[in-house]
């Protein structure tokens, strides 16, 4: 199944991501996690993207698009793939149907005044790209990873400025691809609950994979 991932910041995406990547044993590719790691390695795009991601902007849809199509090229994807933070645009959403076929997307609902609690206790980590949060997923030993045992970070863009421009933008750009998809007949929408058990079995009913 090729499926996507939609939801402003911090809906909790990535979680649901990992849920999802287990039990349907495809990769979860996250085009903000390729843009960090890019930059971390100091490459020309990672540079590229710096200021973009550092504002809460969108970085270009060349940058991203060849970043993405070169990750879908590889093997692992061949069974299938979840993508998560691609598309953020309609442009973009165009450009995915050219490289391959969407199956579902799945549209995570969370209002704004929650996000805004949600990412003030993000931990994250770069390593394997694991998400946590202070208080409704805390990793069992503080600030390092479960999976890896790397030590976990705060996203530099999750602070409250940036947040606020990033969700101004997911509105204005992201927000519309919703449309494009439900004419096309692939939307379902899943509305994020305190508890991530509760969303997880949310997201589960919605995709019939109960
Ligand atoms: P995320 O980890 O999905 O929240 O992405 C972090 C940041 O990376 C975003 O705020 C954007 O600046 C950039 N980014 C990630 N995915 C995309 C995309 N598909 N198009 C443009 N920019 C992106």
């Amino acid at each position: 199944m090729n499926l996507i991932l939609l939801g402003p910041p911090g809906a909790g995406k990535g979680t649901q991501a990992e849920v999802l990547q287990k039990r349907l044993n495809i990769p979860s590719i996250s085009t903000g996690m390729l843009l960090r790691n890019a930059m971390e390695q100091g490459t020309q795009l990672g540079k590229e993207a710096k200021e973009y991601i550092a504002k809460g902007n969108l970085v270009p849809d060349v940058l991203v698009v060849n970043l993405l199509r070169e990750r879908l090229s590889q093997s692992d994807t061949n069974n299938g793939f979840i993508l998560d933070g691609f598309p953020r645009t309609c442009a973009q959403a165009e450009l995915l149907d050219t490289i391959c076929s969407i199956d579902k997307v799945l549209s995570l609902e969370v209002k704004d005044e929650e996000i805004l609690k949600r990412l003030s206790g993000r931990r994250v980590c770069n390593r394997c790209g694991a998400s946590y949060h202070t208080i409704y997923k805390p990793p069992k030993q503080d600030m390092v990873c479960d999976n890896c045992g790397a030590v976990l970070s705060i996203r530099e863009d999750d602070k409250e400025e940036t947040v606020l421009n990033r969700l101004t933008v997911y509105h204005s750009q992201t927000e519309p691809i919703k449309e494009y998809y439900r004419l096309r007949g692939k939307l379902y929408i899943a509305y994020g609950q305190e508890e991530v058990s509760d969303t997880t079995k949310e997201v589960l009913r919605v995709l019939g994979l109960e």
